[in-house]
């Protein structure tokens, strides 16, 4: 299966999963989307209401304030891949739980293993846990960190950013950051590569699954 065979089985699997107890209150399950080559990858927290009415992530207020957070680096929407730690929205917007993170765990696990992301950005608190469970985002936040290979940038949440506007400036200074991460990440990716051969499709190297974890200096 190529990766974007895999993402679709991975939706069709989420639009129909009844493995925790958010499935009973959903109307649409809402597995991410963007394409399936994308450099960045966004998981955000889950579902709300309007993401819940139309199947699609970040569509509504926080989405906006992400789409022109996005579009302040020259990105847009449609060259990222967006997504969330559940799939189903948490009644009410209440937090997820912790038994609905580790049964919902395994579709954003494939996701990211077919996407292979140079970059996650996190938003919001639960999705920094999956990749930094120790830190607090307050002295995080703006700050990549190497992951089993992966650059990871945890960011607050633009909702976060909505409710407490003195959250603003830093969620729109960490954004400013990501253009150089992307060129770190893809010069470490390079430097990682062997030395080509001749007359061999050019292979991606492996990414490395044993490097500590380490807040980088960047
Ligand atoms: N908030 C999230 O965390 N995810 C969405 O998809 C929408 C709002
Ligand atoms: Fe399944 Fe995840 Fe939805 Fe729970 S939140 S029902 S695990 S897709």
């Amino acid at each position: 299966m190529n990766s974007s065979e895999t993402l679709q089985e991975v939706a069709k699997q989420v639009s129909v999963c009844e493995k925790c107890s958010l499935h009973f209150s959903r109307k649409l399950a809402v597995p991410g989307e963007g394409p399936a080559n994308s450099e960045i990858m966004f998981i955000g927290e889950g579902p709300g209401f309007y993401e819940n009415e139309q199947g699609r992530p970040f569509v509504g207020q926080a989405g906006k304030l992400l789409d022109d957070l996005l579009a302040a680096i020259h990105l847009k929407r449609a060259d990222v891949f967006i997504t969330n730690v559940v799939k189903c929205r948490p009644p009410g917007n209440r937090d997820p739980l912790p038994d609905e993170l580790a049964a919902c765990s395994d579709y954003l696990d494939r996701q990211i293993e077919a996407i292979q992301p140079r970059i996650i950005v996190t938003l919001g608190r639960y999705s920094m846990a999956k990749f930094l469970p120790n830190a607090r985002i307050s002295d995080v936040h703006g700050q990549a960190a190497w992951v089993k290979g992966r650059l990871v940038v945890p960011m607050y949440h633009p909702a976060a950013a909505l409710h407490q506007p003195s959250l603003k400036p830093a969620l729109e200074k960490d954004f400013t950051r990501l253009p150089e991460y992307i060129k770190q990440a893809n010069n470490a990716q390079q430097a990682a590569r062997p030395p080509e051969k001749k007359n061999e499709p050019e292979k991606l190297p492996e990414k490395s699954n044993n490097e500590p974890t380490q807040l980088s200096l960047f």
